[in-house]
């Protein structure tokens, strides 16, 4: 069912449903989550449940969008999906628990209710923090800025300082021990001849 009401609109028919599951399922433009990251497609998937007059939504939303991986800063798309669970109650069922998932609708004069709100709150949360272009996203090397996804560079050692810098001083240390053998321990042959000398 595409969507052909207000733009910033994502209403679901409630009039002439059946007792039980009614399944649901409708498209809608990202663009009227009105969040600068969701573009293209967006779509509800799920059932509604009657009973009497109370009904309740269960569906899987999702949007695709653009967004910025948050290692190596590059643009990319991707698809945002999370589930939405979802009750509406005529006012004398009213729980008055402050659920933020439940909406008050008057069965007598509603004929479609308006879960844009509902999906944008749930989209944005799922948008993960560390939203990674792939998920081996090799990121941006600390020295020269290169994506590492795509080019190539030749800074690995600077990257990597305390590993040179070990193995410098590792090789300054064998020195240092060489030159003083010497004189701490005399050699067997310095030895023989001081014998002969003597
Ligand atoms: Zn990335
Ligand atoms: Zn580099």
């Amino acid at each position: 069912m595409k969507n052909t009401h207000s733009p910033h609109s994502v209403p679901i028919n409630i009039r002439g449903l059946n007792q039980g599951d009614n399944p649901v399922a409708l498209d809608f433009d990202a663009g009227v989550l009105d969040y600068p990251d969701f573009a293209g497609k967006g779509s509800v998937n799920g059932i509604l449940r009657r009973d009497s007059d109370r009904l309740d939504f269960e569906a899987e939303v999702s949007a695709e969008g653009n967004f910025e991986c948050t290692r190596c800063a590059e643009a990319f798309r991707d698809r945002i999906s999370a589930p939405l669970s979802l009750h509406f109650l005529p006012p004398r069922l009213e729980p008055n628990d402050g659920d933020p998932n439940v909406h008050i609708y008057d069965p007598l004069s509603t004929s479609e209710i308006d879960i844009l709100p509902d999906i944008r709150d749930a989209l944005i949360l799922a948008i993960p923090m560390r939203h990674l272009c792939r998920p081996d996203c090799k990121g941006l090397c600390p020295t020269c800025g290169k994506n590492l996804n795509r080019e190539q560079h030749d800074c690995h050692e600077q990257s990597e300082p305390a590993g040179v810098w070990q193995a410098l001083n590792r090789v300054k240390e064998r020195l240092r021990a060489e030159e003083n053998q010497p004189d701490d321990r005399p050699s067997s042959e310095t030895y023989a001849r001081h014998l002969k000398e003597n």
